[in-house]
């Protein structure tokens, strides 16, 4: 899959731009503050379908107007694609070729991975975050499964705020909580499965290509950490059953629910020891390089193409060899990446692109921009 174009009108710093995008590498450059992360928050945005900087439409409403337009077009195998945002005084419309569509129906047509500073954390960081690269991963691919995560988040509220109710001496209701542990072990269930399916197939590239950043030295494997056990939906079902079961007096002192997927955490593990207690900041980086560069082959085996790149200001962050595996060898893969600097990208294979306050100039490469 290869973005083609981006068009943004009032949107962030940038009052309107146009930017056509090659296969293979493209470079953002400008200094800081121009509109960089602005232009690849506005392409994730048709993945993810909000912002990712976890901003509200408002906030991405340029200073001063009343709403934005920002629309993309794509080439998948089969054919050309457009997506279009638009958003005016909290009125949204999503046109996919021109005809309206739900947000749930734009999720999973353009799919792209996005790796930028914060994702460094991965790895030592909170559960949650692991959780939303899980979450994140797999809504790409299994568009349906976004649906799961709110109908989870619903349940929970509500039997979360049952228990609450129970704690405060509200009557007792045990038919009405055992209902919302019924649909909360159901649910939990299929994303819990779905979580470890992925992770299956994620493991053995991730695991490739962080014995390839290393020399062979290291080996990662990944696994699914809960508090249910059992690997299918039925067995990881019974099991919060029976836990919610056990538990209720515990649940009830607590107020809130003591388990569930929303507590589950993805275990790293590096040459058999734990990533998040023992490893090295270089090896985080790679850690994260390697699933966020397989997460584009599950992408690829799940839906027959490469999703976008989309490289926010890490390639600092990057040794040589971590770099070339972003920009050499891209094959089908394109990359859209933002640096400060253009100086050290090849400009014969790089289509770099000038970022100055909102605006983009895109560099033509010819043989006078050779070193
Ligand atoms: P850096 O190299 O520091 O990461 P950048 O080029 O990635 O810089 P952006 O994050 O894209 O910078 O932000 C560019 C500018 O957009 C910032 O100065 C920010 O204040 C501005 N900006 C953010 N939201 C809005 C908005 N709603 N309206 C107008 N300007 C905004
Ligand atoms: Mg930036």
């Amino acid at each position: 899959m290869n973005l083609t174009t981006l068009t943004a009108e009032n949107y962030r710093n940038i009052a309107s731009a146009r930017l056509n995008f090659a296969p293979g590498v493209n470079l953002l450059f400008g200094q800081n503050a121009q509109g960089k992360t602005n232009a690849l928050e506005c392409i994730y945005l048709f993945a993810r379908g909000k912002s990712y900087r976890g901003a509200t439409d408002e906030n991405l409403v340029r200073f001063g107007e009343k709403g934005f337009r920002i629309g993309i077009s794509y080439r998948t195998e089969k054919s050309e694609q457009t997506l279009e945002y638009r958003y005016y005084e909290g009125a949204r419309k999503r046109l996919k070729n021109g005809a309206p569509v739900r947000l749930s129906e734009m999720i999973g047509q353009f799919r792209a991975v996005l790796f930028c500073p914060e994702h460094l954390s991965l790895v030592k960081g909170a559960p949650q975050e692991r959780r939303a690269f899980l979450n994140i991963a797999i809504s790409q691919c299994r568009p349906i499964y976004l649906g799961l995560c709110d109908e989870y988040n619903k349940i929970l509220e509500n039997r979360n705020c049952l228990l609450k109710e129970i704690q405060k001496g509200f009557h007792y209701d045990r038919e009405e909580l055992f209902s919302w542990t019924e649909r909360l072990s159901d649910v939990a269930a299929k994303i819990a499965a779905y979580r470890i399916r992925y992770l299956e197939k994620l493991a053995p590239h991730a695991a490739d290509l962080l014995a390839d950043l290393s020399n062979g030295r290291e080996k990662m494997a990944l696994s699914y950490e809960s508090e249910a056990e059992g690997t299918n939906e039925e067995e990881i079902r019974e099991s919060y059953r029976r836990l919610f079961d056990e538990k209720t007096d515990r649940e009830i002192a607590a107020g809130c629910s003591l388990f569930g997927v929303h507590r589950d955490d993805l275990e790293i593990r590096i040459n058999d020891i734990s990533a998040r207690a023992f490893a090295s900041q270089g090896q985080q980086r790679s850690v994260v390089l390697a699933l966020k560069l397989a997460e584009g082959e599950v992408c690829r085996d799940e839906t027959g193409e490469y999703p976008v790149f989309l490289f926010d200001d890490v390639m600092s962050e990057l040794d040589e060899t971590r770099r070339g595996y972003v920009l050499r060898e891209t094959g089908e893969r394109q990359v859209i990446l933002t640096a400060c600097e253009s100086g050290g990208f090849d400009p014969r294979a790089v289509n770099m692109i000038g970022v100055s306050g909102g605006v983009f100039t895109e560099k033509p490469r010819t043989e006078g921009d050779l070193p």
